[in-house]
């Protein structure tokens, strides 16, 4: 792939402050016009999801600096599509059945050789393999291009649709099991009732860079008269929970305490554990979780790298000596760091459904075994919002609009 095309993600909290500021400069104010269009560079999207899907930034400090820049009306657009992450993460956790069974229908299905080819981007159509390999190569997609290819693996192809959110899984920097599960699902038209996503030539032709489209034209006839594969039919989801409640950090103990740094929140220093007085801070980096989840060389260096930049900037704030540390398994760690530092009990986010969630029981009873205590705490903006995530998109939107004029808190 040409290196021009490749697409820089934010890894530390200083680079996605950059980032943010160099987008609303240059593009949030053409972006509710702009944004579906497939440019080289992406220059017309944000590229903030690996920081917001790590918590580097923060959905409401982000909707702040773009409202400082534009009025409402102007930047409503971009705003509902960072909210859109926090809609999808309150939707799973109100069904977690969803990614449960998801994971059990991945350990069931194998890859076929048609299902290899086309993930590694030899499929004969030009534009998708140039996709599944921009994806490989840069551990990113831009949304129409994501749409498209798992609409072309479904519906064109007829693989099953768990196998390609797994791929997708395997590689996107900011892969999470919420969004990409979700979108998945609402491809293959098990999400909305009566809605597929079909792709389309025309669709190509209208929002895909004419030079990039015309380099990659061949095959694009099998895009022509697409129609939904069969055997997908709307499933009833009823919210069949709640959000967890999580515990008040006020009654947390005083003395003894750690805080368990993990990669789906990166920003201790502005969160509710930020006024704990720690004794230490663990920051495992759960290799073989990675390993099982198949995760690319690529997503593992940067997940590294944003939890070292986490782990550092807390750190600073709680005055702590950190590092990461390896981890074969989370649980051992953990026990091993609680032993090594004099600790009683262990404070962390509370992560959303999906790995490190699964990770929980094992990890809570190998910590019980020590007697060390494991306490989650959740941001209660997240909770709040979650909660409202009972039905449509745009249902959400209304009913959080006190919540997001409110914020940042
Ligand atoms: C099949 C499929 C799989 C996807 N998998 C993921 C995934 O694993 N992780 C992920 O973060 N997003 C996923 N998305 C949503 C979306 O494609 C990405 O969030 C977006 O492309 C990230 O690029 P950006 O930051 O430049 O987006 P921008 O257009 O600049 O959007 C700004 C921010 O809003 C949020 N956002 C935008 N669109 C969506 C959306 N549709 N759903 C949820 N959040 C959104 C992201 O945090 C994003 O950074 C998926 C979409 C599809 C269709």
């Amino acid at each position: 792939m040409d290196p021009e095309r490749s697409v820089f993600l934010p890894a530390t909290r200083d680079e996605a402050l950059n980032r943010l500021s160099d987008f609303l400069e240059e593009s949030a104010g053409k972006y509710a016009d702009t944004r579906n269009h497939v440019l080289p560079g992406h220059g017309n999207v944000s590229r903030l999801s690996t920081a917001t899907r790590t918590r580097l930034l923060l959905e409401s400090e982000i909707c702040e600096a773009a409202r400082e820049k534009f009025s409402a009306g102007k930047i409503e657009k971009f705003e509902q599509e960072i909210w859109w992450r926090l809609y999808w993460k309150g939707w799973l956790e109100l069904r977690p059945s969803i990614w449960t069974d998801y994971i059990n229908d991945l350990s069931r299905l194998e890859w076929n050789d048609r299902a290899t080819e086309v993930a590694a981007g030899r499929s004969g159509v030009a534009m998708m393999d140039h996709f599944a390999k921009e994806l490989i190569e840069t551990g990113y997609l831009h949304n129409h291009a994501r749409m498209w290819w798992a609409s072309f693996w479904i519906h064109i192809e007829r693989l099953p649709w768990q196998l390609g959110a797994d791929f997708f899984q395997r590689h996107l920097l900011d892969g999470d099991a919420a969004s990409n599960t979700l979108s998945w699902r609402w491809v293959a038209g098990l999400q909305t009732r009566g809605k597929s996503y079909l792709v389309r030539r025309s669709n190509l032709e209208r929002y895909v860079e004419a030079d990039l489209l015309s380099a990659n034209s061949q095959g694009l006839s099998r895009l022509e008269n697409p129609s939904p594969a069969p055997g997908l039919d709307f499933e009833e989801h009823p919210n069949c929970g709640s959000v967890p409640l999580c515990e008040d950090p006020a009654l947390l103990p005083a003395e003894g305490l750690g805080i368990w740094i993990h990669d789906e929140d990166l920003l201790l220093e502005k969160s509710p554990l930020a006024g704990l007085h720690p004794k230490a801070l663990l920051a495992p980096r759960p290799r073989t979780l990675w390993e099982q989840h198949n995760y690319s060389d690529r997503k593992r260096e940067f997940l590294t790298h944003a939890l070292s930049d986490g782990t550092s900037r807390a750190g600073s704030h709680f005055d702590l000596v950190s590092g990461i540390s390896n981890a074969d398994d989370l649980g051992e760690a953990l026990v091993t760091g609680a032993k090594e530092n004099g600790l009683s009990a262990i404070v962390a986010m509370q992560p959303f459904t999906g790995p490190l969630t699964d990770e929980l029981p094992r990890l809570t009873s190998a910590l019980e075994k020590a007697d060390v205590s494991l306490h989650l705490i959740r941001r209660d903006e997240d909770t709040e919002a979650m909660q409202r995530a009972t039905a449509g998109f745009f249902g959400f939107w209304k009913k959080t609009s006190a919540l997001r004029e409110r914020l940042p808190l």
